[in-house]
């Protein structure tokens, strides 16, 4: 049997104050894996703070710990986040794989003296962290952290709230386990969870359930107006610009999971999301989710300096939105022998 979770934490003693950190825009495994961790570190009488690069969507609000998580883009954050950073005596990594997808925590993170531990799913993790525990063919960060508590003899005696944030971890990362979830294990862990006395179905209908007319709306506006569906190359494109968030009143998260939309058109393999960025206008994130075979790290890294995983992946352009639909066609187009 592995060694207790904490025991493999390089932590001496009474050190106990760990800083969990995650990928900018974090999403449900980001937050679920480090307030797992949190809660976990914390019964074991440990100092944890979860700090992110920047503000998490609003539908992970309710999680059990969301209230005391440090946003580095919140300027009454700032202080407290150098001061954390610099008294901490570890510091956890949650999926993400290389440096500078912590973006505005890079440099702090970087340059802090604490030994560093990274926990993740992603392909090829940068070298960047003493310890590494990358296991890329899990489903989500939320995994690796029940395989760790399995393994080691700790899952069946957690808390609620840990495993809480654990299923939230795993259901966003798999859809609500409608992709990358086949594997029987991972259903192992969700009935062990339960056994903790989860409320899956609660947990589902406040991340899933929870849209403003608002969102609804803009949904609707962006399946009517803006989607492109290039049916002889399986694809489709939607966008959105600064501008028509203004016009929808549209707020953080209301854009979450618009990109998996397209996907339920028959024969639709690769959805491509262009959206502006809000607080760097002029730069266009974008995302990419597919059905199958389909490589979107790959295409990702060619085409838009990104990267991620086969089914769900994103990355940049600096240039306008039309510009941007050209480069998004014109990369469809290059892989147009994969989308047939
Ligand atoms: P999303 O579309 O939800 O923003 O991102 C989906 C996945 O793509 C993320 O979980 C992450 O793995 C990856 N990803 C998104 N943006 C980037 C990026 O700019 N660079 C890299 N390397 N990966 C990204
Ligand atoms: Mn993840």
């Amino acid at each position: 049997m592995l060694s207790k979770l904490i025991d493999i934490l390089p932590l001496k003693g009474a050190e106990g104050a760990v800083v969990i950190c995650v990928h900018v825009n974090p999403d449900g495994d980001a937050i679920g894996s480090a307030l797992a961790l949190k809660h976990y570190l914390e019964r074991k009488g440990k100092q944890a703070t979860v700090i992110v690069p920047n503000v998490f969507p609003d539908f992970l609000d309710w999680m059990p710990g969301a209230d005391s998580i440090l946003v580095q883009t919140n300027q009454n954050h700032k202080e407290q986040i150098k001061t954390v950073i610099n008294e901490a005596d570890l510091v956890i990594v949650c999926d993400l794989n290389q440096p500078n997808r912590l973006a505005g925590l890079e440099e702090l993170i970087m340059q802090s003296t604490a030994p560093r531990i990274l926990i993740d799913h992603h392909l090829d993790p940068a070298d960047f962290c003493q310890v590494a525990i990358s296991e890329p063919e899990m489903c989500a960060t939320g995994e690796v952290l029940c395989h760790i508590l399995s393994q080691s003899g700790e899952l069946d005696d957690i808390s609620q709230d840990e495993a809480t944030c654990l299923y939230t971890a795993m259901m966003c990362d798999t859809g609500a386990f409608s992709f990358n979830s086949n594997r029987s294990v991972v259903f192992e862990y969700i009935s062990r969870l339960l056994a903790r006395g989860i409320d899956k179905d609660q947990i589902y209908r406040n991340v899933y359930w929870t849209a403003t007319e608002a969102r609804l709306r803009l949904q609707g506006y962006l399946l009517y107006v803006n989607m492109k569906v290039l049916y002889n190359r399986h694809a489709a494109i939607i966008t959105l610009t600064n501008e028509e968030r203004r016009r929808f009143k549209v707020k953080n998260g209301d854009t979450e999971g618009i990109v998996n939309l397209p996907l339920q058109i028959l024969g639709v393999r690769l959805s491509v999301f262009i959206n502006e960025d809000t607080e760097h206008p002029g730069t266009m994130k974008l995302s990419l989710r597919s059905i199958g075979d389909f490589p979107c790290d790959q295409m990702a890294s060619q085409f838009f300096g990104g990267g991620g995983h086969k089914n769900a992946s994103g990355g940049k352009l600096q240039c306008t939105m039309t510009e941007a639909t050209e480069r998004v066609r014109s990369a469809i187009e290059a892989y147009a022998e994969m989308l047939k």
